[in-house]
């Protein structure tokens, strides 16, 4: 099912594996150009708006067996702004990989400025 998924992805959409050792841009991030599906460390991406709504948690369990089944079949979308992720999105998603416990999510990354940041905290 995930080679099935993979197999759609475009050309252009390039896999990289992001190691939990650097604290700035990993390296295969590239510094301009579009979003890039990478796997992330959990513990990598801070969610600033974690606290202001709860999940659904029977959504998040049907993904915990859905995704430990199949696996995540859509990555969740993730700002990068100087070397740092910032989720704001795909919660269910990444509640679920806490909970099965896996390290790694695939991200869907963009880069940004502080003042997308900005934005997207207002
Ligand atoms: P989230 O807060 O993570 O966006 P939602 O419940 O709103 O959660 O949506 C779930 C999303 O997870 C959908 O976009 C769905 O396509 C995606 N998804 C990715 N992988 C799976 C999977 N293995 N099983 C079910 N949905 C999945």
């Amino acid at each position: 099912m995930a080679a099935a998924f993979l197999l759609q992805l475009p050309n252009n959409f390039r896999n990289f594996s992001v190691s939990a050792s650097s604290n700035g841009a990993p390296p295969g991030v590239p510094q301009s150009g579009g979003p890039v599906i990478v796997e992330i460390p959990l513990d990598r991406i801070r969610r600033p708006l974690m606290r202001t709504r709860a999940n659904d948690p029977h959504k998040v369990k049907d993904l915990m067996d859905s995704i430990s089944q199949i696996g995540l079949q859509v990555p969740i979308d993730v700002l990068e702004v100087d070397g740092v992720y910032y989720g704001f999105s795909g919660c269910h998603r990444f509640e679920a990989h806490q909970r099965l416990g896996l390290p790694k999510i695939r991200c869907k990354v963009r880069r940004g400025t502080k003042e997308t940041l900005r934005h997207h905290l207002r």
